[in-house]
């Protein structure tokens, strides 16, 4: 197959179409032949609390070092993985490849961090869900404290009382939970009592037009109620200094996004650790630098 027909395959399916039986199968094989080849990486995104600037915790990012394609980011191929399955063995991947990291991070003396890792619809609904949780923190024996699981309200709330009783045996060994792009699924807010949660991400696109009154409002809304349940609030997707003043304003724990850093590899990711664990420059002198 030419490397053309290998590209033209994904932004087919980028497109939101439905391929052919014949190309989910090669893209199963792919995936799964990624897995064998450790072709998957993750990447890291630091969270950085508004009013230290200290590194609190890293988002784990899932990445494919694709042999024709290079670099692949999730919207790339987590549906295709989701729909044949194959996303179960991948995302026990992750957890153990975010485990290791922590476990790094422990070794060289870093200060403890937060690590969060994306969890998907048939990751959750797989019988195997905890324990592949479980074995992840007992094999490099981390602080239970220190891993999070990023879940979307909408996954939450398919199988209620499935998803209560699993994420409560996880809460009971310390294992956070966060509701990941918090505001943009279900409005009800049935499930905040109902779920162990430690932390709300607001979503990056409510960030992202917060110049907008209504924006604003909601934001503020968000983080009040947040705050109110004693939860540690996390902004997406902020990408600068005016929004960060506004999250700092409105009283949010944590922002996370390009202002002051892209998801990036392990290496640069500990150097970042390194250098920033005990916060990042004040903001007045990056601005008057
Ligand atoms: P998410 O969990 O909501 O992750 C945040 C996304 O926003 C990431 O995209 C991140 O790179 C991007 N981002 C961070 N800062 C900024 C910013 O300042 N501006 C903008 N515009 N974007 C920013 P990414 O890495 O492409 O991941 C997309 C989605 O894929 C994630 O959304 C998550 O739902 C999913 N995903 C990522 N890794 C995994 C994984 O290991 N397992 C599973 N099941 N899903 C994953
Ligand atoms: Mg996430
Ligand atoms: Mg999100
Ligand atoms: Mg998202």
């Amino acid at each position: 197959r030419a490397k053309s027909q290998g590209r033209s395959r994904l932004q087919f399916w980028e497109a939101g179409m439905q391929a052919p039986y014949s190309e989910r199968m090669q893209i199963e094989v792919d995936l799964r032949r990624a897995l064998a080849r450790n072709e998957f990486v993750l990447f890291y995104q630091p969270q950085v609390d508004t009013v230290t600037g200290e590194v609190r915790g890293f988002e784990a990012l899932l990445r494919w070092w694709h042999p024709q394609r290079g670099l692949l980011t999730p919207a790339d191929f987590i549906p295709v993985a989701e729909e044949c399955g194959v996303i179960v063995p991948i995302g026990d991947w992750v957890l153990r490849q975010a485990a290791e990291q922590m476990a790094e991070w422990r070794r060289a003396g870093l200060p403890p961090v937060r690590l969060s890792v994306n969890i998907s619809a048939r990751q959750l609904e797989s019988a195997d869900f905890v324990d592949s949780v479980m074995r992840a923190v007992q094999v490099y024996s981390l602080d239970g404290n220190l891993l999070e699981l990023e879940i979307t309200e909408t996954l939450l709330m398919r199988d209620f009382e499935a998803n209560a009783i699993k994420l409560g045996r996880l809460s009971v060994a310390g294992i956070r939970l966060a509701i990941d792009d918090f505001g943009t699924g279900y409005s009800s807010f049935k499930y905040l009592s109902r779920f162990p949660i430690h932390t709300l991400k607001i979503d990056q696109s409510f960030v992202q037009e917060l110049d907008r009154e209504e924006n604003m409002s909601i934001v503020n809304a968000m983080i009040a109620m947040g705050r109110g349940m004693n939860l540690n609030v996390v902004a997406e997707g902020v990408e600068t200094e005016a929004q960060r003043a506004l999250l700092q304003q409105m009283q949010c724990h944590e922002v996370q996004g390009y202002y002051y850093s892209p998801p990036v590899s392990s290496h640069e990711a500990t150097a970042l650790l390194g250098r920033h664990a005990r916060g990042f420059e004040q903001h007045d002198q990056r601005v008057a630098g």
